[in-house]
């Protein structure tokens, strides 16, 4: 009998793990160890517990997965009908659904979010596999009308092996959006997850093995980002290097797969404006904002950090939100609170050395600020939902990521002030505008330079919706159709009969 959601929560909180958890690399279809032998350990940021172990990679391992990718993408999958890419990714989809609550528990023990983050991390994987499943069958080329004696067309072919290297706030999640239209396109991939947060990639790869992928097709490698993720990023054999994380690692993967010429997509996070101007929604705006700011504890890349408000509607919408903020749940993800633990000790001491920051400056926090723990034990890593009123534009927590639970309040005048400072620092990722003047709204999503703007809602769009930055926030889009033309290149063929 299939254990339920239930019985995998009892179980890890009871024993703080689950068993029979993947703890090697896997390479060519079947698990090995690192080729050093080497171990490192999975941390619970919930408890500060080891709760499993995982194989250390290093360079010879990322050789001997590319190799494998590259003969599956030559031999095998690069021939593949795109029918049957379809039908495994489809597959895949319903392996996933089926498997949902191990998933999701694996995923909260490791990143430390709430379970019902984790369980919609799940269904948007399953979502993604379906959805680029659909798109494999209808990569379709075009012709060129030259006239005469000549036929000419393009035909969209697979760049070939793709390296994907994943962040630690959404596994499984930043790795599917990356390789489900990699394998759609006919791409073979090599995984490279966060060194925090590695088993739901082994677990995704098993079960894309199981839904028929063929051996080579999706490897994964476990370790760091300096034993593995950087003779990965300078491997000649990869073509495209997809990674989402920090401004000065993507400098770094660009730097090294400009050494064989390989084409990237960099996804480098964001200090993402939400305009409130005052003749908006305001219950709605504070509602909205909770998610925006404080989804994963803060940690997501397209975050809502930074609230732009017209000063008619500040008092209000601080009392409002305030009062909210301090109510939230915290506690360990699998008891299922609002907002769940930090996801290492090392990005905690990050956030709570900004918030002190801003506070020695005179930067008020009218809404917490402070470490935390789970309520219950007294250990883990948290941080309080926390709101930095009326924050100079030049202070560095309006221009530098934090990436945790914390919200920098900036008030302006007029219309022209708002767009100022939502322009007003070197990222670009995303923005959000909260009125019922559609005028205003169209006029601000026209001049705001990020690469994707929502109105009235903040996560508005799903994986539907093209993805990516402008500026420091990077290069390339994800999601949508859009995310296949990284992974396909044009080939032209013109004939003279
Ligand atoms: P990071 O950029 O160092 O790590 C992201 C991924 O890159 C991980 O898989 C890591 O192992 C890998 N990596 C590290 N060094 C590498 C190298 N030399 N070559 C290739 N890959 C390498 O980020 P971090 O140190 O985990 O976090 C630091 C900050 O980055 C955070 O505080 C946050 O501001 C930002 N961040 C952003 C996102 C996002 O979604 N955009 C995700 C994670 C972290």
């Amino acid at each position: 009998m299939n254990a339920t959601l239930q019985d995998h929560v009892t179980q890890a909180l009871r024993t703080g793990t689950l068993p029979g958890l993947p703890d090697q690399l896997y390479i060519d279809g079947q698990w090995r160890p690192a080729a050093s032998g080497d171990r490192m350990e999975a941390v619970d940021p919930g408890t500060e517990r080891p709760f499993a172990a995982i194989a250390a990679g290093a360079i010879e391992d990322v050789d001997i997965a590319v190799t494998s990718s590259e003969r599956a993408y030559r031999d095998v999958w690069r021939h593949a009908p795109p029918s049957q890419r379809a039908t495994i990714l489809r597959k895949a989809a319903l392996l996933v659904r089926a498997r949902a609550a191990r998933l999701a528990v694996v995923e909260t023990l490791d990143c430390g979010k709430p379970l019902s983050e984790s369980l919609e991390d799940v269904e948007t994987v399953a979502r993604l596999l379906d959805y680029y499943g659909g798109a494999a069958d209808k990569l379709q080329g075009d012709t060129i009308p030259l006239g005469g004696n000549f036929v000419s067309y393009n035909q969209l072919e697979p760049v070939g092996v793709t390296a994907h290297i994943v962040p630690w706030n959404f596994p499984m999640f930043s790795m599917i959006r990356g390789v489900a239209p990699a394998l759609a396109a006919g791409c073979t991939t090599v995984v490279k997850p966060a060194e925090t947060t590695s088993i739901t990639a082994l677990l995704l790869a098993d079960i894309l093995s199981e839904a028929g992928l063929p051996p080579g097709v999706c490897n994964v490698v476990t370790g760091t980002g300096a034993a593995v993720g950087e003779p990965l990023s300078r491997h000649p054999s990869v073509r495209h290097v997809t990674f989402t994380g920090s401004v000065d690692t993507g400098r770094r993967v660009m730097r090294n797969a400009a050494q064989h010429i390989a084409s990237v997509t960099l996804e480098l996070g964001g200090k993402s404006p939400a305009i409130v101007l005052a003749d908006c929604d305001l219950d709605h705006a504070v509602e909205d904002m909770l998610e925006a700011i404080y989804l994963n504890a803060g940690q997501v890349c397209s975050a809502g950090s930074r609230l732009v408000i017209e000063r008619g509607a500040h008092a209000e919408f601080i009392e409002k939100f305030s009062a909210r903020a301090q109510a939230l749940t915290m506690g360990h993800g699998l008891k299922n609170p609002a907002i769940g633990a930090i996801n290492s000790h090392r990005q905690l001491d990050k956030i709570a050395a900004a918030v002190d920051g801003a506070r020695a400056r005179g930067i008020r926090a009218v809404t917490g600020g402070g470490r935390a723990t789970d309520p219950d034990s007294g250990t883990g890593w948290f941080f309080q939902p926390t709101v930095l009123d009326d924050v100079p534009a030049g202070d560095p927590v309006v221009q530098e990521e934090i990436f945790g639970p914390v919200l920098c309040v900036q008030i302006v005048d007029t219309i022209e002030d708002a767009l100022h400072a939502a322009n007003g620092t070197d990222y670009g990722l995303a923005a959000c505008i909260y009125t019922k003047d559609l005028q205003k709204a169209l006029g601000l999503a026209r001049d705001i330079d990020a690469g994707q703007i929502t109105v009235n809602q903040y996560f508005a769009g799903g994986i539907y919706t093209p993805f990516g930055g402008n500026k420091r926030s990077g290069f390339g889009r994800e999601k949508g159709l859009e995310a296949l033309r990284n992974y396909c290149r044009v080939k032209n063929v013109t004939i003279r009969i």
